[in-house]
């Protein structure tokens, strides 16, 4: 189906396009110079003092895990309601996930007093996933995790240069992951980078990135190296030139394209303010965020009419989703018996509404129209 408002629109043009071409004609599409030139403006950015691009963010996710030392028998305390590859990265390493509860239905970051009521001796480390761009309480995460040794990973795929005390989300752990898949905040098709503080952290990701070799194809064709030794069993999870090239301009737009985020939120925040069976998510966050979805959670008397509202707006040519049903501890290869009553409640009463730059005032009030009508019809 064409949607007349897609739930997010690609903020693609001629930069892209000639940033692309120009590579292409450069003669060097895979690791190098844009490579290095993405790396070093994301890592200023999020104010990280390392950077390295991949192949997608669920491989950096991945190498978080081996950096983070977690093998067989290690136990990673993780949240449900995210992305699963938030969550198969663990399993990756042969380690068990422990998924805990979200805050409430109006805060649905990981709680961090029922991760502390988690931990276990084989305990290990600390996913968390900052929900729709919003930062979970990284204090009290950071405050565990030092009482109990553990590490933390920050899966900040939603959260790009989002603040957190005067420091970017990503970097208040010991490693953040991003993501630049087609409908993220920045776009390079496929693509991810992981940050660190940890040198050695670096220096093993970057190894592990290419094979475990200990010069990349760039460096030989330059004649800064004539072979290569082969120190971990890595593998390929490399970004191109030609994928960095795109993330470069996509990153030069990133300062308007949040300010446009900012300004679509709070107009759903005014225009949707006196909905009653209705909870905005975060609403009283004063962090400045990147506003990756605009979520809105239904409140119990008309939660179970969730999909029959979504009908009536994809009718109406919106396209909305929802982030995320099923949350990952009832997808079949995790299905167990443990309770998350708060995610399971959020999990069947959420909706994301189209987010994106380019939306207009009227498609937004539009959508709000179309969303109260809706409401109204169910009851
Ligand atoms: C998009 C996303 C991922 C996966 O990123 P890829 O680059 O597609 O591997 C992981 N976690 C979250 C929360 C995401 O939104």
């Amino acid at each position: 189906m064409n949607y007349k408002i897609p739930l997010f629109d690609l903020n693609f043009n001629k930069r892209e396009e000639k940033a692309a071409v120009k590579t292409i004609r450069s003669g060097w599409i895979s690791t190098g110079p844009r490579v290095e030139e993405f790396e070093k403006r994301f890592s200023e950015m999020t104010g990280s003092r390392y950077a390295l691009a991949t192949s997608n963010c669920t491989v950096a996710l991945h190498l978080s895990m081996i950096l983070s030392g977690i093998c067989s028998g290690n136990e990673v305390i993780c949240p449900s309601l995210t992305f699963v590859a938030t969550v198969n990265s663990i399993r990756y390493v042969g380690a068990k996930p422990v998924f805990c509860d979200i805050i409430s239905h109006e805060n649905l970051n990981i709680d961090p007093e029922k991760i502390e009521s988690k931990i276990t001796s084989r305990t290990k480390a600390i996913v968390v996933m900052h929900y729709a761009g919003f930062p979970c309480n990284m204090k009290l995460i950071m405050n565990v995790a030092k009482k109990y040794n553990l590490k933390v990973i920050e899966d900040s795929c939603h959260a790009l240069t989002s603040d957190y005390n005067g420091k970017k989300l990503g970097s208040i752990g010991d490693i953040g992951c991003f993501s630049f898949f087609s409908n993220k905040n920045v776009s390079t098709g496929e693509g991810g980078m992981l940050i660190t503080n940890i040198k050695k952290y670096y220096e093993k990701a970057k190894l592990l990135r290419s094979h475990g070799m200990t010069t990349l194809s760039y460096e030989r064709a330059q004649g800064h190296a004539v072979k290569y030794d082969v120190l971990e069993l890595g593998y390929n999870y490399r970004m191109d030139d030609i994928r960095a090239a795109i993330g470069i301009e996509q990153l030069n737009k990133l300062g308007k394209n949040l300010v446009r985020r900012e300004y679509i939120r709070n107009k759903y925040l005014d225009l949707m303010g006196e909905i009653d069976e209705i909870i905005i998510p975060f609403r009283g966050n004063m962090n400045k965020v990147s506003n990756y979805i605009f979520p809105v959670v239904l409140k119990k008397g008309i939660s179970g009419k969730r999909d029959i509202i979504r009908h009536i707006l994809k009718n109406n040519g919106i396209q909305t989703s929802v982030h995320y049903d099923p949350p990952v501890h009832k997808m079949k290869i995790y299905l167990s018996n443990i309770q998350l009553p708060l995610t399971d409640y959020v999990s069947k009463s959420l909706i994301s509404l189209p987010m994106y730059p380019n939306l207009n005032n009227g498609q937004i009030r539009f959508i709000v129209n179309k969303f109260k009508d809706a409401i109204t019809k169910i009851k």
